[in-house]
């Protein structure tokens, strides 16, 4: 029929436009390059603000003592303690507690926010039993990974530049975070010092690092999505300080803002940008990450209601509700392995209210989970592409035997199988075969968690 035919139009249409040929991939990996050099040129000098992170020591496995860290940046927020045992024994034991961020607290005040963290994290320092070990007479440490744009000043402190994800926090923004949740510790009464000031890459960087001395970069593929590396300190023209001993120095990217002409963007991103909380900003992270993937997913399902009466005579009104269809649930349509496409009829009935679905919609339902997914994973693949041509990673010399791994973390790279599996390939396609040989990608698991107290340890005030 040819409300059928106006539907697959829209299909086609969009898929079109979602195109990323291998060529294009290449524009774009050559495009972050550019972009990273310039954005290491000059404070600036680019929409990659290639923050200087103060990190310029990894972790080397020889972290002893009890640490804490804090993990804000998502919907949720960690608090996690560890007992380091050294070279030998490694991490001893750690316990951590997940705590949901009451949405009002989101979009309320840095007083608020600061109090509830402090108070959950008094909390958790409470049940601190059997197998941790706080040296007497010393005060506790923490490692707080805070993933938000953030411009250091030092290991442990730094004024946050935006807010980004689903935060907006207005009198939060150019100040201290650390001595905003500083200032909420001390008034509980809770003896606490944050020693190291992180963003949630350098902690999962940090973290892979203490795992395998191979990591030399990490992506979080997350609520959001960004990346850090390690790079030589001369390679930072904008860095004037001391050249640190070790001449290297974290770099983290901030890769969620990147934005190319390269990209292909659609009418519903175009859309999904103009109605978000920062419209013009975060362009790579608005295709690729877990808050937003699922959203344009809605959009085209929207359009096609409204202009080939897909769904029938009246608009499904709960395709309107913005961010109404949540990624895990796309990713659980895409996953669907039923012959009758069960779970893709239960998701549209449950979450959309449209029900009687037909398997012939069903079907596109998944096509179109297909099309969103596919680009973001090869997009994030592009990325790490133009990471490792700046490192010049990206080809060997003969009887080299360097290996280079990316520590990846986040729930979508976590959950989103066919995500993953798609930027996996697609990274190999980018590499070749030849030095794809010598490039993985490794799961970090709660990387941030860990690598932010690894990195407390190395800054504590007692060493
Ligand atoms: P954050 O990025 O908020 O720190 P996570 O790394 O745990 O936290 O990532 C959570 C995000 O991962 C969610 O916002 C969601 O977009 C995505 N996600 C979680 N589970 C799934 C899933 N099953 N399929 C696809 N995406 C998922
Ligand atoms: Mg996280």
């Amino acid at each position: 029929s040819g409300r059928w035919a106006r539907a697959m139009a829209i299909l086609r249409e969009f898929e079109d436009k979602c195109g990323t040929p291998i060529g294009k991939l290449r524009q774009v990996a050559d495009a972050m390059t550019v972009e990273m050099h310039a954005g290491l040129a000059s404070e600036g000098g680019s929409k990659l603000k290639m923050l200087i992170s103060y990190v310029d020591n990894l972790p080397t496995g020889d972290e002893q003592g009890l640490f804490y860290a804090l993990d804000l940046g998502g919907t949720n927020f960690r608090v996690i303690r560890v007992q380091l045992g050294g070279k030998e024994k490694r991490v001893v034991k750690q316990e951590f507690d997940e705590v949901s961020i009451p949405p009002n607290l989101m979009t309320g005040t840095s007083e608020a926010l600061f109090d509830f963290i402090a108070e959950a994290l008094a909390k958790f320092v409470a049940t601190e039993g059997e197998g941790f070990h706080p040296a007497p007479g010393r005060q506790r440490e923490l490692g707080f990974t805070f993933s938000f744009p953030v411009w250091q000043t030092s290991i442990a402190s730094g004024t946050l530049i935006k807010w980004t994800k689903g935060f907006n926090i207005e009198d939060a923004v150019e100040q201290d975070v650390v001595g905003e949740l500083t200032k909420s510790v001390e008034k509980i009464g809770l003896d606490m010092r944050v020693t190291a000031l992180v963003n949630d890459t350098i902690g999962t960087l940090a973290g892979g690092r203490y795992h395998n001395q191979d990591v030399i970069a990490a992506v979080i593929l997350g609520t959001g999505t960004n990346a850090a590396y390690v790079e030589r300190a001369h390679a930072i023209p904008k860095w004037h300080g001391l050249l640190p001993k070790s001449g290297e120095m974290v770099i983290n990217m901030e890769w969620g803002n990147f934005r190319s002409s390269h990209l292909p963007l659609t009418e519903y991103d175009q859309a999904l940008d103009a109605e978000s909380l920062n419209p013009g900003d975060q362009i790579f992270e608005k295709i690729i990450s877990g808050m937003y993937l699922g959203d344009i997913v809605r959009r085209v399902l929207c359009k096609m209601a409204e202009e080939a009466s897909f769904f029938g005579d009246v608009v499904p009104p709960k395709l309107k509700v913005p961010f109404i269809l949540r990624t895990p649930d796309m990713s659980a349509m895409h996953h669907d392995t039923s012959p009758d496409l069960r779970v893709v009829g239960s998701k549209l009935k449950d979450i959309l209210e449209i029900s009687n679905t037909s398997l012939k919609m069903r079907k596109v339902v998944v096509a179109l989970c297909d099309i969103v997914a596919t680009r973001g994973a090869r997009l994030s693949a592009a990325g790490i592409m133009g990471v490792l041509k700046k490192l010049g990673r990206d080809t060997v010399k003969e009887g080299e035997k360097q290996k280079s791994v990316v520590a990846l973390d986040g729930g979508l790279y976590e959950h989103y199988t066919e995500f993953r599996t798609s930027m996996e390939s697609t990274l190999k396609e980018l590499l070749g075969d030849e030095v794809a040989e010598h490039i993985s990608v490794e799961h970090s698991n709660d990387g941030s968690g860990i690598g932010a107290a690894l990195l407390a340890a190395s800054h504590s005030q007692y060493l």
